[in-house]
């Protein structure tokens, strides 16, 4: 759907410009590309380019394209109201920008690094172009605390383990400031055709499944900000005691505005602090454990920077030969939440309506695919991929990896989640699977993650039918877990 973008340039653009290229930046604060765009005195025309054809990219998943609908929709809003206009094209990214950067006489062009393979080869290529036509091209880190070049262990190699990656990021200390949006100066995309963002056709429609999305999440650089207010006010405090448990929801939600950038860490990392500062150092603690999990986050993206094939193969070789089953009638049961086992059940649950599902539930769903299903978990990765608002190339294949046990720094294969217990110690009384499996609402306490073992009378009480109302196990726990162990024999010497 490429335009005709030169003949549609005005002619008499004659003056100088610099290119800004959003892609998984959406934002104006603290945006380090946008700010260095703007201060280099050029007019500047910002473009956003769905490329879903060009060698190595991979298509967003059905939930992203709904959010990237509403972030790109927050992000016009907020470039017009200072007189800017988001130039939006779909197509290969390589022959948009340069026809776009000769319409519009560009000197320069601005990105955001990004850290997959496929990307970094694309923006390797364009860089390459531009070059050579004698333009500029500037691109810095707006999304990562560190660079993942730019952290090594003491031999110079990439970081394997998270405690020492972790140490290394503390160890230098804060990080740099926040830097303020820039004052969008004259725009010159006002000439230039654009794409209409409802003619991409990223939010559903026939049938429209995003009512759950609609009802939980505002995309957007605003929205972001908002979370992150709420969050350290309401529930910093408490965060590592609680953060475990999907049924008291406490987590700050963010990883669908970080995954986008309408947010960055840098401001996330200083807002903790000024909050501590201003309200409640006693969260100190808290404050530690919260950023250690943005820990996890630069340290997925160090693993992808440095190890590329981590969505796609086995970062342990081992598992290249793991008796993986094809089961996909038991991997359709999973997705639709239909295993049987509660908490398994309210997690995909949780996701399908939601785009988004609480991390210990991730864990417990993941390993019930891998390890009591003997699914491979690239079949997951895939699925998460497809249904998350905050499917990340980095963070999906590196937890995904880690609850196989063949990941960087993994749980060992042989610790096996058993779903019972996860369920009863992480949501005591049930609220979490009675919200997302209302079949099994009327059921005690005592019986909401073992329905099939409550006395009959009880589950005729509570309006239950086992097999009709609501599945049976799809398989028994501890038969599975045997099954898992004998499985792993196989890669286990080699
Ligand atoms: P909070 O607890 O508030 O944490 C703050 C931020 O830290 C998160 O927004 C996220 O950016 C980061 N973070 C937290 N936990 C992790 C983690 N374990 N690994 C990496 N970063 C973390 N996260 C994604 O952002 N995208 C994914 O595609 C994704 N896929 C996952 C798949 C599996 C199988 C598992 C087990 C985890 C996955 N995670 C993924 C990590 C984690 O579940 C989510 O980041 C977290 O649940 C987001 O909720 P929150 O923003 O409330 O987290």
């Amino acid at each position: 759907m490429r335009q005709g973008i030169v003949e549609d340039a005005v002619q008499d653009t004659v003056q100088d410009t610099s290119l800004f290229w959003f892609r998984n930046d959406l934002r104006l604060t603290d945006n380090p590309a946008l700010s260095a765009a703007f201060a280099a005195g050029r007019p500047v025309l910002c473009v956003y380019v769905l490329d879903e054809e060009s060698d190595g990219t991979r298509p967003l998943g059905g939930a992203s394209r709904w959010w990237l609908h509403g972030s790109l929709t927050a992000l016009q809003a907020a470039l017009s109201a200072q007189g800017q206009r988001l130039l939006l094209r779909r197509g290969p990214a390589k022959e948009i920008l340069l026809d776009l950067a000769q319409a519009a006489n560009a000197r320069a062009i601005f990105w955001t690094h990004r850290y997959t393979a496929g990307g970094r080869a694309i923006d390797d290529t364009i860089r390459r172009e531009f070059e050579q036509r004698g333009l500029s091209v500037q691109s810095y880190n707006g999304n990562l605390l560190h660079e993942p070049c730019g952290l090594q262990t003491a031999s110079g190699g990439p970081y394997r383990v998270f405690t020492p990656f972790w140490r290394a990021v503390r160890d230098r200390g804060m990080p740099r400031p926040v830097i303020p949006a820039p004052s969008l100066s004259e725009s010159v995309a006002l000439g230039l055709a654009s794409d209409q963002l409802d003619d991409w056709r990223l939010v559903p429609r026939k049938p429209d499944w995003a009512a759950g999305l609609r009802a939980c999440w505002e995309p957007g650089e605003a929205a972001a900000q908002k979370r992150l207010t709420g969050f350290l006010r309401d529930h910093l405090s408490g965060y590592a005691a609680r953060r475990d448990r999907p049924d008291l929801d406490v987590t700050s939600r963010l990883s669908p505005h970080l995954a986008f950038g309408e947010i960055s860490p840098v401001q996330i990392w200083h807002g903790v602090q000024a909050h501590l500062a201003a309200c409640d150092d006693r969260a100190a603690d808290d404050a530690d454990k919260f950023l250690s999990e943005l820990g996890w986050r630069e340290f997925s993206h160090h693993l992808l920077f440095h190890f590329p094939s981590l969505p796609t193969g086995n970062f342990d070789p081992r598992f290249d030969i793991f008796p993986w089953r094809d089961g996909d009638d038991t991997l359709r049961k999973w997705q639709r939440g239909l295993t049987g086992y509660p908490i398994v059940d309210a997690g995909m649950r949780q996701l399908w309506q939601t785009g988004w599902m609480h991390n210990r539930v991730r864990m417990i769903a993941a390993s019930f695919l891998i390890k009591h299903l003997l699914i491979d978990w690239r079949a997951g990765e895939r699925w998460f991929w497809d249904t998350l608002v905050d499917a990340d190339p980095a963070n999906n294949a590196a937890s995904w990896q880690w609850v196989a046990g063949s990941g960087a720094d993994a749980a060992p294969y042989f610790r096996i989640f058993n779903p019972i217990l996860q369920g009863q110690k992480f949501d005591p009384q049930g609220h979490y699977v009675r919200q997302f499996v209302p079949e099994l609402a009327d059921l005690p306490d005592k019986h909401v993650h073992t329905p099939w073992a409550a006395p009959e009378h009880i589950l005729r009480d509570s309006g239950i039918s086992p097999g009709r109302t609501y599945p049976a196990p799809i398989i028994d726990h501890k038969e599975a877990r045997k099954r898992a162990l004998a499985a792993f024999e196989v890669i286990k010497h080699r």
